[in-house]
């Protein structure tokens, strides 16, 4: 509104309607401000706590370096959710869609390829051959999200640092550089582990149902951050969920265990908007909301956990000297 438009407004109205015009400008302006907000998983909260307490179970088997950076590890858990600021656009728009997939986009693609050059081309197959009535854009790399493919390649990270870390400690090299990747990647990559375990992060039905709604669930925006971030913050600490976080596993297919794991998570996501229309995430929320909630907290501590501890066993399998390309159409290596 231009100043000259908004004077002759103020001299038209009373200065009751006045007031009722600035409340209703407010409250315009809020329901924007909530719609634009990007999805951060679990708030800061959820995501110091989930690092926090996977730190916490690591076992004695593994690196006592690593078992003592709890802090630094915890610190990590939001990391990158402070990559979202438009200050730093590039890095911003490159990275928004490893927070999530939206399963119900292809649910015709099964199983997922386990490289993203190779998800990317089936998905723009998909998009070329989606007719102008169907979206076709819905099947864009950045629309459907990208989630397990950042997931597996951090961990890839974790496990080569790892690998680096042995063979310095077998050569009595100092460790010190690499003992700080590895802290690094490990609470990098507990950011995206922990996200999987929020169904909303994991759903074309990530902040309000879309489509058939049956059940009457909320169509509005909002959900989304009234589950992860206020319900979470005022009634979860890491000491609610820690004791539901049992010894690690060694997984023998991360990339399949992970995208079953994002399928449990996607088959939740009716709970969580079952508990809003019970009324459980609101203020002290319901036992049935802890319970849930806690669950999907810890399910995100374990799965970091075992990923940790499989990349660890992994790091000691010798590197094949000519390993095969996964497929055919994997991209050139220069
Ligand atoms: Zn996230």
């Amino acid at each position: 509104m231009r100043l000259e438009e908004r004077e002759q407004l103020q001299s038209e109205l009373n200065a009751e309607q006045f007031r009722r015009g600035l409340i209703s400008l407010a409250l315009i302006a809020l329901v924007l401000l909530l719609q634009s907000a990007p999805a951060f998983a679990w708030g800061n909260e959820g995501h110091v706590a989930i690092n926090r307490v996977a730190a916490q179970k690591i076992p004695a088997t593994m690196p006592q370096f690593l078992r003592r950076a709890v802090v630094e590890i915890a610190y990590l858990g939001p990391e990158p959710d402070r990559w979202r600021s438009p200050s730093e656009f590039a890095l911003k728009n490159a990275q928004e869609p490893d927070h999530f997939i939206d399963l119900e986009r292809v649910s015709w693609l099964d199983p997922l390829p386990a490289g993203r050059y190779e998800f990317y081309r089936k998905l723009y197959e998909k998009r070329a051959a989606t007719s102008a009535a169907d979206h076709p854009d819905d099947y864009l790399p950045e629309r459907v999200g990208l989630q397990p493919y950042i997931t597996m390649e951090v961990y890839g990270r974790l496990k080569a640092a790892f690998r680096e870390y042995r063979q310095r400690v077998a050569a009595h090299q100092p460790t010190q550089a690499v003992q700080q990747a590895i802290i690094f990647y490990a609470g990098w990559l507990g950011h995206y582990v922990a996200d999987g375990s929020q169904p909303l992060h994991t759903t074309i039905q990530y902040n309000g149902w879309v489509g058939p709604n049956p059940h009457g669930y909320t169509t509005q925006r909002g959900i989304h951050a009234q589950f992860e971030t206020a319900y979470v913050a005022a009634n979860i600490t890491a000491k609610d969920f820690a004791g539901l976080v049992k010894n690690p596993e060694r997984l023998e297919d991360p990339f399949a265990r992970y995208i079953g794991y994002l399928r449990q998570s996607n088959d939740l996501v009716d709970n969580v908007y079952e508990l809003e229309k019970a009324g459980g995430l609101t203020g002290k929320g319901t036992p049935a909301a802890f319970d849930f909630t806690t669950r999907r907290l810890a399910a995100g501590s374990q799965m970091l956990l075992n990923l940790w501890y499989t990349a660890w066993l992994e790091s000691a399998a010798p590197v094949p000297e000519h390993a095969s390309p996964p497929s055919a159409t994997a991209p050139p290596t220069n």
